[in-house]
């Protein structure tokens, strides 16, 4: 099949890619947007978003991103739904490969949107009660247990952050961590330990999350080192063990950091590669918001638009 062409390629369809395609699509580059394996990104599997701004009542993530879909639609954004299974960024224009070459297309500019995913632990009862009780967001999700008890699983800031933040609305939150020593900076756990409304279950695992029709009622926890498995009421269980960024596609083609984030120029999303911009949670480990992906999103096809007047004097 003979390799198609676009201006402007945005691979991923979360807050970041669509408003990358809103923006590229009205500056006429007419963006081709590959979804993806999960169209619409993490928020389709969030129920109500009640911090983006312009839905004062409200909205659920599913059908903000339907929103975001038509409106670049609307300025003439082509969709391919597709999994982009690999990239070359060594040659000009960028090849960008659809489901092991069911298609294939060059770009003159890429933007990668391919966001984040939250890690899980695979146990029992977690995928049923998913929505029901279990999160992987207390930002998003938080708010829906005042004066109810969580748990948190993991030891990290994050979990030293998604339990403080907790507290805000829940009765009781329980830290539960595989170790005696937490892994979240010295000044996350003392903020953390200082809750009157924070204790911790160390050395210890959740093997089970348990409920009925209503949502979680429950957690079993393992304690590792006697083998002891005890049950914990709660209605609310936040699996907070880290994100893995959904970067495989360019590792060792652009620079990464520890964590597997793309590098970007500070204050833009230009990688090493000209041409090629990064943006939304695949580039940002430390705000991973819907907001602040669009942000960065539009920032992309800002700096792809300018990069593109440029492009042909450098063919
Ligand atoms: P992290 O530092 O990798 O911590 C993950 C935690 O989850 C660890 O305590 C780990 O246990 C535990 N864990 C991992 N897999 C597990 C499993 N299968 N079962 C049970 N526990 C498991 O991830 P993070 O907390 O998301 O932080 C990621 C990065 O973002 C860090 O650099 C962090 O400093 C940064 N961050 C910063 C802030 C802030 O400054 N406001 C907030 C959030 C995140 P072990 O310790 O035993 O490995």
């Amino acid at each position: 099949m003979a390799d198609k062409k676009a201006n402007v390629v945005i691979i991923g369809s979360g807050p970041a890619g669509y408003t990358a395609a809103i923006y590229a699509a009205r500056a006429n580059l007419e963006p081709v947007l590959i979804s993806g394996p999960q169209p619409g990104g993490q928020l389709t599997i969030t129920s109500d978003v009640e911090n983006f701004p312009g839905f004062p009542q409200g909205i659920m993530g599913p059908e903000m991103m339907n929103l975001f879909r038509e409106q670049a639609e609307r300025f003439g954004t082509r969709f391919v739904d597709g999994l982009v299974t690999s990239v070359d960024l060594g040659r000009k224009p960028f090849l960008v490969e659809v489901d092991e070459g069911r298609e294939a297309w060059n770009a003159n500019a890429l933007i990668i949107a391919t966001g984040a995913s939250a890690r899980w632990l695979g146990i029992p009862g977690e995928k049923e009660y998913w929505g029901r009780g279990v999160s992987a967001c207390a930002t998003c999700d938080g708010f829906f247990f005042k004066n109810q008890e969580v748990v948190v699983v993991g030891g990290g800031d994050s979990a030293m952050e998604e339990a403080t933040f907790l507290t805000k609305f829940a009765s009781r939150v329980t830290v539960i961590h595989r170790r005696e020593e937490l892994r979240a900076s010295k000044i996350m756990q003392e903020k953390a330990k200082n809750n009157p409304k924070i204790s911790f279950i160390l050395n210890s695992v959740v093997s089970r999350v348990v409920g009925n029709e209503q949502g979680v009622t429950g957690v079993v926890v393992k304690n590792l080192h006697t083998g002891e498995e005890a049950e914990i009421r709660c209605d609310g269980f936040f699996v907070a063990i880290g994100h893995d960024p959904n970067t495989a596609i360019v590792k060792g083609q652009l620079p990464l950091d520890e964590a597997g984030y793309i590098k970007v120029h500070p204050g833009t999303t230009k990688t090493d590669i000209p041409g090629v911009f990064a943006c939304g949670d695949a580039m940002d480990p430390i705000y991973r918001q819907a907001i602040t992906a669009a942000g960065t999103g539009c920032m992309a096809a800002l700096d792809a638009e300018r990069y593109l007047e440029h492009w042909v004097d450098e063919r």
